[in-house]
């Protein structure tokens, strides 16, 4: 008889815990076990902190699963569907192409993902703390912010550097914060220009205590040693906004620095996502002995599934803890279903906490004991110690620790060069993202949002708005290309998020691609304001020109987002101005479709494969057009709206109420601003022949 095949996704202690146990009850020829995890180790996350302050080397923190796991298949692969119907997984191979493969039994335990979309900014500027590749990251940065503190010559700049946000005080938060304060102060001591009171720790807690898993007495003790140690604790505090500058606070307040750390939000695997089970705040639901509700050879345990503790009859902790135990005992349901046995319920009864703080101090609860300080931490790295998988492991880990409470913590990081890197940005409404004069260092395309592009005059420093950019244009290629400072500033006017391209990238890019190049000169050309300055006449008078005499009414015809495209063909065809906008369900203008479209959607519909493409005509319009579409609000002169529509190159923008208020209330026309400008310069020449005579 074939053995039984049980596939488990995941890799971390659920996974693991569950190979293990079903490995050491059944044999080779009774059951064939496949383990598929997304990278070759399992991470022990409490150690992650340590990783990111040095502290511990990175093999300390990860356990290669095949050497974890003799006689289970351990398979370095995500795997991107699971069918229940048909019991199969489907993996893709190196070439891309999926592969599928069949179950007898299913165990999910892929844990979740970290979610920085929570708060703006976040997912751009700060880092996630959940991965190896995370902590790794952290701690090259937190190196490399001390270095460019040494190198800074402008002292804000220099505390800018030195100063560390972690936000939320969690058990990761609180570890990461102790760690990064341990490594910065400790040191200092190889550093000239700075000293260890210029440095700045500081968390950022939505509640009135941090640690809210353990008993009070502990956060107590906790938060004094922290806050001894020169950690900042912000408790009921939160961050609303990341920027490039550091995070802005619920109150108002913007805290300066270069590094922050987002330990808060979670997001549900899309493997869990996909999964037409039922779900309990997007975890699985499962019965008390671990099968997925409803089905018989499906499993899952860890943070992806909601299962109720029989102890105690609430919903499982997502902790490593109990992770562990749920692996175990799904393990030991599953062989006695194999055997026909009964099935017995998830049960068990917390062992305790541990958290480490730095500096060799942690806080422990253990079987109702409470412990802290130096015996805590001892405690809490013997704890973890233990669960490496083999004893040599174990030993050249004690030596690394032993290593570091004596010697200084290493100072090496790799120099990566930033000038090749592809980076996101976020800014709020009002931040600058350049100024004039500054060097140019990136290319930027903006991916949501709208920019305003500002001159200043260098004769009476008064600042104007030369042009509007939107979703989809771009910025800083003319300082690029020239290796000159930008000769105009760039300020949000919304909310905008900015993709990056590092200047020597973007030198290659520009450099080999010849029509990019050319695209670049042109748009370049047009950014510059150079226009303004060979039309000295023109800027004054649109300048003073307000919007609300130029603007033709609203069009009695506006699209909805719900429209499908055969209609909107249609009522473009009968539109008497030829131009429509297309409003969501707040009636916010959501786009735009004009003549021009047409050719742009024809060859959109052209790119998607046949056997997806469907019956386009009954497909919704915004599945072809652009959202966030150039336009100026009444507030706007006309200077503003004609150099938009010139960078566009476009002959039409629709006005809306106000940068707040989306609400379309009219459209402008080119002719009819150049017609305004002919008036006007009419009158000024009649004027001025009028004095001479
Ligand atoms: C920084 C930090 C500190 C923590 N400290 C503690 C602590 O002190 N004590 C404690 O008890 N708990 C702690 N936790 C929580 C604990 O780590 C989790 O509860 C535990 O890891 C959950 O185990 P799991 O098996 O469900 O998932 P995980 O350990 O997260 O493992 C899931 C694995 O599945 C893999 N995977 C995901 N999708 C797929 C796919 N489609 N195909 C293949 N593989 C996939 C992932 O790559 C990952 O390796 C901490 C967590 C963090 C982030």
């Amino acid at each position: 008889m074939n053995p039984t095949r049980v596939v488990i996704v995941g890799g971390g202690f659920g996974a693991v815990k569950f190979a293990e146990t079903l490995r050491d009850q059944l044999r080779a020829s009774e059951c064939e076990i496949l383990l598929f995890n997304s990278e070759n180790h399992m991470v022990f996350h409490p150690l992650l902190a340590d990783v990111a302050g040095a502290s511990i080397n990175v093999d300390a923190a990860a356990a290669p699963l095949r050497q974890m796991l003799p006689g289970v298949e351990c398979r370095t692969e995500r795997v991107q569907r699971i069918d229940l119907h048909s019991s199969e997984i489907a993996i893709s191979e190196s070439n891309g192409n999926l592969s599928h493969l069949h179950f007898d039994h299913v165990v999910i335990a892929c844990g979740a993902e970290s979610n920085l979309g929570i708060i703006p900014g976040m997912s751009e500027h700060a880092f996630a703390f959940k991965v190896m590749r995370d902590a790794i990251d952290l701690r090259q940065h937190i190196v490399q912010q001390m270095e460019s503190a040494e190198a800074a010559s402008d002292l804000d700049r220099r505390r800018w550097h030195l100063n560390f946000i972690i936000v939320g005080a969690g058990f990761s938060g609180t570890e990461v914060a102790g760690e990064v304060n341990e490594l910065v102060r400790s040191s200092t001591r190889f550093y000239r220009n700075f000293r260890e009171e210029d440095v700045v720790v500081t968390v950022v807690h939505s509640q009135d205590q941090i640690l809210p898993e353990v008993v009070p007495a502990l956060r107590e003790f906790a938060k004094k040693k922290m806050e001894k140690a020169g950690v900042t604790v912000l408790l009921n505090t939160r961050a609303v906004a990341a920027t490039h500058e550091g995070v802005e606070l619920n109150d108002g307040r913007m805290l300066k620095g270069g590094t922050i750390v987002c330990t808060i939000g979670t997001a549900i695997s899309p493997l869990v996502q996909n999964l037409d089970v039922p779900k309990e705040r997007g975890r699985i639901r499962t019965t008390p002995e671990m099968r997925i509700e409803g089905q018989t050879n499906a499993w899952a345990v860890g943070d992806c599934a909601y299962i109720i503790n029989a102890y105690d009859n609430k919903p499982s902790a997502t902790t490593a803890q109990f992770a562990e135990r749920q692996g175990r005992q799904a393990a030991l349901n599953l062989v006695r279903i194999l055997k026909g046995e009964p099935t017995q319920p998830f049960r068990f009864k917390a062992l305790g906490q541990l958290c480490s703080i730095g500096g060799y101090q942690a806080v422990a609860e253990l079987f109702g004991v409470h412990i802290s300080g130096f015996p805590a931490w001892v405690m809490w790295r013997g704890v973890y110690l233990l669960k490496l998988p083999t004893w040599s492991r174990r030993i050249k880990v004690a030596l690394d620790w032993a290593w570091d409470v004596l010697f200084p913590r290493d100072l090496s990081f790799l120099n990566t060069d930033t000038a090749q890197e592809v980076t996101h940005a976020y800014f709020r409404p009002g931040d600058f993202i350049h100024h004039q004069g500054d060097p140019a260092r990136v290319f930027s395309v903006i991916v949501e949002g709208q920019v305003e592009v500002l001159q200043s005059d260098p004769v009476t420093s008064e600042t104007k708005v030369l042009a509007l950019l939107n979703k989809g244009d771009f910025f800083g290629e003319g300082a690029l290309l020239g290796s000159r400072p930008h000769e105009t500033s760039i300020r949000a006017r919304t909310a905008v998020r900015l993709q990056q391209v590092g200047s020597a990238l973007f030198a290659q890019f520009a450099g080999s691609f010849t029509p990019l190049g050319d695209l670049l000169l042109k748009a370049f050309a047009r950014h510059s304001g150079d226009i303004w300055r060979r039309l000295p006449l023109v800027k004054p008078i649109l300048e003073g020109e307000s919007l609300g005499s130029l603007i033709d009414p609203l069009p009695s015809e506006l699209l909805s987002t719900e429209a499908i495209y055969a209609d909107a063909i249609k009522t473009l065809e009968q539109s008497p101005t030829g131009r429509l906008m297309v409003v969501d369900e707040k009636q916010h203008l959501w786009g735009t479709l004009d003549r021009d479209n047409i050719n742009q959607i024809l060859a959109r519909i052209a790119v998607i494969p046949l056997e997806t493409r469907g019956d386009v005509t009954q497909r919704k319009v915004t599945d072809f057009l652009v959202a966030n579409p150039v336009y100026v609000t009444l507030q706007d002169s006309a200077l503003v709206a004609f150099a938009t529509m010139l960078d566009h190159g476009i002959g039409w923008l629709p006005v809306v109420k106000s940068n707040d208020d989306l609400q379309p209330v009219g459209s402008l026309r080119s002719e009819k601003i150049v017609n305004r400008l002919i008036e006007k310069m009419t009158q000024l020449q009649r004027g001025q022949a009028a004095v001479a005579s």
